[in-house]
């Protein structure tokens, strides 16, 4: 499948490493928008958080919990924001559902 976090999942394109269970994978974002981003990815490929489906809620919440356990591992204990991009009106542009993870720096609402 020609799927960029698919490939990441697989091991055939690099990626600076986080976290790996047998339901997810975590890496730091190849552009970083804060000192802390990175992703927190299923290893299923889902293409849009409107994909997923009633069997993936429990992998949802192991997405949401990973997130939060790496957020504190990586000094976010004080705060951090969790985003998740739906489509192209939403900002998606890679389609392999992610959750972003950023810290370490003020971050304002609403993001514009
Ligand atoms: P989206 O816009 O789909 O919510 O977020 C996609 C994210 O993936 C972006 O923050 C982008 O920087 C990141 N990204 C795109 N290609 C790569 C890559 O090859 N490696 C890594 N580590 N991150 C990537
Ligand atoms: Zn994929």
């Amino acid at each position: 499948m020609d799927c960029l976090f698919c490939k990441i999942v697989n091991g055939d394109i690099p990626a600076r490493m986080l976290y790996e269970d047998d339901q997810v994978i975590a890496f730091h974002d190849i552009a970083p928008q804060a000192p802390v981003h990175f992703l927190v990815i299923p290893k299923k490929h889902i293409a849009t958080l409107h994909d997923a489906s009633e069997e993936d809620r429990a992998l949802l919440g192991h997405i949401l919990y990973t997130a939060q356990r790496l957020a504190r591992e990586q000094g976010c204990e004080e705060g951090f924001r969790v985003v998740m991009n739906c489509n192209a009106l939403g900002g998606q542009t890679v389609y392999h559902i992610h959750l972003h993870v950023l810290g370490q720096r003020q971050l304002h609402w609403p993001p514009g």
